[in-house]
């Protein structure tokens, strides 16, 4: 809404993080006066956090494959037909910053950073008239004089002074999951919801880190290392990549990419086996026949090295799985390379996780993102029950249901304000 649009209603957007940042932007571009509220000192913390490792937007996939990353999550994926990410990099151009895409097909910032493309964002969020209330921490809902929740109203706590409520003709929702809580997003919107009698179901980790107890000494020696070009797989997956090893375990892509079947793993046994093949370019038997060139004197730790080229820390992860047992035998040592087990006893805490998995069940939302039994109250973004790996298309999800869940306030609005007054 610039200051030459007339006013056609007002709207309360709940967290200040890329899907109520778009919310707001959306919602003020059809003439609402939109009030964001957002309990950090700053808005989009965490999106200045992703940005940190280039700010993976979106991916240049088809959008038919794309939309697959969304699993059984149909509301998420209509989301992201409407709102594409050919639509999202025209966005993100109009505000200056142009897009590329990377060799793995992930669409970045050509700055590859996030705090340009925030700072220009936030200026036009200005000139459309948005009012940004940071350090203002929603509490819940106020509640009629009978004690029912007044969707339309709601209780903020400001860093000083007593409690407002504050109130208008649509709320968009967009609070985020529990990872990262340092940055924003802790969760603390759960009880509320659940109270309100809606089905919100856990917040966990997702695109994490997987846990293995490492001896002291592998863990000194190659925490920061990574396995370079290797497959993981678990529970009849297998996703290549570079997996980086951490004090406690492993992490990045390959390990994000399975964290969802980790999970589902340890839920069900305890913990998780997971593979490690660290020579995916070649086949179990190529690799038995390169280790029966061995030299008579050479250890087997030499021999991997030479005759295949593994690493250090590839070399250092055989014995580590083996307790220091290498086979002697080129077969087994060969079955080895390609199929080496860890046991993974935990995912990395939500604290550390990427995004997270649970949230408002998908089932409690109309077609537009209304909360059925809270007319009026729309959500977006992470606090939604969706999950997807990562490679950009979190960001994607965050923004497309947040211009989702915008144009069916707008509609829902429209809708209200047409309607005959009550006859009492
Ligand atoms: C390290 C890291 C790197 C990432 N990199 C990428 C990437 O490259 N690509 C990608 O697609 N995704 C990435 N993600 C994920 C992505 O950042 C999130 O999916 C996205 O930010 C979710 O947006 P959101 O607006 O739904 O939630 P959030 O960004 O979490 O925003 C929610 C907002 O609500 C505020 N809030 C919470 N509770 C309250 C309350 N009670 N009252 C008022 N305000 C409140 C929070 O402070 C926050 O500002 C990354 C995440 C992390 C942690």
């Amino acid at each position: 809404m610039s200051s030459s649009t007339p006013v056609t209603g007002t709207a309360t957007v709940v967290g200040g993080g890329p899907s109520g940042l778009m919310a707001a932007e959306v919602l003020a571009a059809a003439g609402l006066q939109v009030d964001v509220y957002e309990h950090m000192p700053s808005v989009g913390r965490k999106l200045l956090l992703a940005g940190r490792s280039g700010l993976n937007l979106t991916h240049s996939e088809p959008l038919d494959r794309l939309v697959e990353r969304y699993g059984s999550a149909a509301l998420v994926r209509d989301a992201v037909q409407a709102f594409s990410p050919a639509q999202l990099r025209a966005w993100c151009t109009e505000l200056g910053e142009a897009t590329y895409v990377g060799s793995s097909g992930r669409v970045f910032p050509t700055s590859l950073r996030a705090t340009p493309l925030l700072r220009a964002w936030l200026a036009r969020l200005q000139l459309q008239g948005v009012r940004m209330h940071v350090r203002h921490r929603w509490l819940g809902w106020a509640t009629t004089p009978d004690g029912a929740i007044d969707p339309q109203r709601h209780r903020f706590q400001p860093a000083a002074g007593p409690g407002v409520i504050a109130g208008s003709d649509v709320t968009v929702f967009a609070l985020g999951g529990a990872s990262w809580p340092r940055v924003g997003s802790d969760g603390g919107w759960v009880p509320h919801f659940r109270a309100a009698g809606l089905d919100v179901r856990a917040l966990r980790p997702a695109n994490c880190g997987a846990l293995v107890h490492w001896t002291e000494h592998f863990a000194e020696q190659f925490a920061g290392v990574p396995l370079k070009n290797v497959a993981l797989g678990a529970g009849g997956e297998m996703v290549r990549g570079d997996a980086m090893v951490t004090a406690t375990g492993l992490e990045s892509g390959p390990v994000y990419m399975l964290s969802a079947t980790i999970r589902n793993e340890i839920d069900r046994n305890g913990a998780c086996d997971l593979t490690v093949d660290l020579h995916p370019d070649l086949a179990l038997a190529t690799v038995q026949q390169r280790l029966t060139q061995r030299r008579p004197k050479e250890s087997q730790a030499t021999a991997l090295r030479r005759c295949l080229g593994l690493s250090p820390v590839a070399v250092s992860l055989m014995r580590e799985a083996t307790g220091n047992r290498l086979p002697t035998d080129p077969a087994a040592l060969a079955r080895l390379v390609k199929c080496l087990p860890l046991a993974v006893h935990s995912t990395a805490p939500i604290e550390r996780a990427i995004s997270s998995a649970g949230g408002l069940a998908l089932a409690e939302l109309d077609d537009h993102f209304m909360v059925r039994r809270l007319p009026g109250t729309f959500v977006a973004g992470e606090m939604l029950d969706w999950d997807a790996p990562t490679g950009g298309y979190l960001l994607q999800a965050s923004f497309s249901t947040a211009v989702a869940a915008a144009r069916g306030a707008i509609v829902w609005r429209d809708g209200a304000a047409a309607a005959p007054p009550s006859a009492h």
